[in-house]
């Protein structure tokens, strides 16, 4: 590929607003000009201008294996030449199916769709059809997807650019969504269909449930007969092999899923129980479809995924993220910076202050810190350095099975010698 990346993305402004195709990719809210990648393997990625970055980014976990893993490439090859979509039922989405309701106990079926916004999305009318209620209830920072009704008080892009929600929202379509702070148990009443949550905060940088905050969640939905649902776009199969349910003991009503199930093909998924899922089209009233839901490509690259994956793989990425997370605080913390490194399974976090603080624990404590201006700078610092962190203070870090012990000590080095950078400035 020839041009640069300033080149690039000025052809990419004419024809793509903003020249991005999704808002968190674009360099807004730290300066600068997006390095437009042409090739990724592993752990890394190469841009335009033939530079190689490590890259913690990772398609903001779609890719766990990291990225053109050879036997997802292998099965993807096979698969498009059998054809790419049907508009039929296909093998590869029965077997994908039966690797996700064979890991996770309760999840009895799915139903595939094409995005995590789908899945949420849809996961919501289902709540609202099975129970005959309207509102749902949404934790503030709690990134959910697109969809009109859960774009309010929206953690990644949405905090990213300092909107509050999103124009060409109406009224109407947030009126029956009630948002509450994370990590508090709300009260309900039997007017609430669903209380929707993500089981580690992992759009408005990393937040970790309090003990207690999910399965008081459990008891509270009980006690008012409203739905469980656990937006799990970013912790299925990533946080542990059975996912949050696994990891936390408490069990939802309906589970939604994305990224990893897709091995970097566009999937989604929501699921519960067969009693819960009859009430979707064709069995139910529910109606919900998709001209290239389980699609064969996306089944074919996921259930490889979900295939080469094992218990050990979540032991050892686990043990690897922990240690990175500490060795990380530390560097940084002799620079005359603080950093905050939480950590759920292989999830990790990374606040940064001039001031000594603790891990955040809401919405409002995480604002406080990715608005002290000191990520950007630390985010040039680091790429100028090779390494690719996501361009906004949102995000967490997305450590992949492809990341050595190396490439992780050498970022240690680099984080400190960045972060010794910003602080002096
Ligand atoms: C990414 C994400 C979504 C949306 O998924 P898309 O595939 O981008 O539509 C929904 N919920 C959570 C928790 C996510 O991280």
């Amino acid at each position: 590929m020839t041009g640069s990346n300033q080149s690039w993305f000025e052809r990419a402004q004419k024809v793509i607003p903003g020249g991005v195709d999704s808002p968190v990719r674009s360099f807004r809210s730290v300066g600068g000009t997006p390095y437009t990648v042409v090739s990724g393997s592993g752990a890394y990625v190469v841009d335009v201008e033939g530079t190689r970055y490590l890259d913690y980014v990772q398609s903001y976990g779609a890719s766990l294996f990291g990225h053109a893993h050879p036997d997802v490439v292998a099965a993807l090859q096979t698969a498009a030449a059998r054809g790419t979509t049907f508009g039929a039922p296909t093998p590869g989405e029965v077997q994908l199916a039966e690797l996700m309701t064979a890991r996770v106990p309760g999840l009895e079926q799915v139903r595939l769709v094409s995005s995590g916004t789908e899945a949420v999305m849809s996961a919501v009318r289902l709540a609202r059809g099975a129970t005959g209620r309207d509102k749902i209830l949404k934790f503030d920072g709690c990134y959910h997807g697109h969809s009109d009704a859960l774009l309010v008080a929206g953690g990644s892009g949405v905090a990213q650019m300092g909107l509050p929600g999103s124009a060409g929202v109406t009224a109407g379509a947030v009126g029956d969504t009630i948002v509450a702070p994370y990590n508090v148990v709300p009260t309900l009443d039997d007017s609430v269909a669903a209380v929707l949550v993500e089981p580690v905060a992992a759009n408005m940088n990393l937040v970790v449930p309090n003990d207690g905050f999910l399965s008081g969640l459990r008891r509270e939905c009980d006690r008012v007969g409203a739905l469980l649902i656990f937006d799990e776009v970013i912790t299925g199969f990533r946080l542990a092999f059975g996912g949050a349910q696994e990891y936390f003991g408490v069990t939802p009503d309906i589970w939604c899923f994305g990224k990893v199930i897709g091995g970097g093909l566009p999937v989604g998924a929501f699921g519960g129980s067969r009693e819960l899922l009859r009430h979707l089209a064709p069995l139910g009233p529910v109606y919900q479809a998709g001209t290239l839901s389980g699609n064969p490509l996306a089944t074919a690259a996921g259930s490889k995924v979900l295939e080469m994956l094992t218990p050990g793989d979540y032991v050892d990425l686990s043990a690897r993220v922990a240690t990175f997370a500490d060795n990380l605080s530390i560097a940084i913390a002799s620079t005359g910076l603080y950093a905050a490194t939480p950590v759920a399974g292989p999830l990790m976090g990374l606040y940064l202050s001039r001031t000594s603080f603790s891990p955040p624990t809401n919405f409002d404590e995480v604002k406080v810190l990715c608005e002290n201006g000191l990520y950007g700078p630390f985010f040039h610092a680091m790429l100028e350095r090779g390494v690719a962190l996501a361009p906004g203070a949102y995000e967490i870090l997305f450590v992949s099975l492809a990341h050595s012990e190396d490439d992780l000590a050498r970022t240690v080095e680099l984080a400190a010698e960045s972060a010794k950078a910003v602080a002096r400035s």
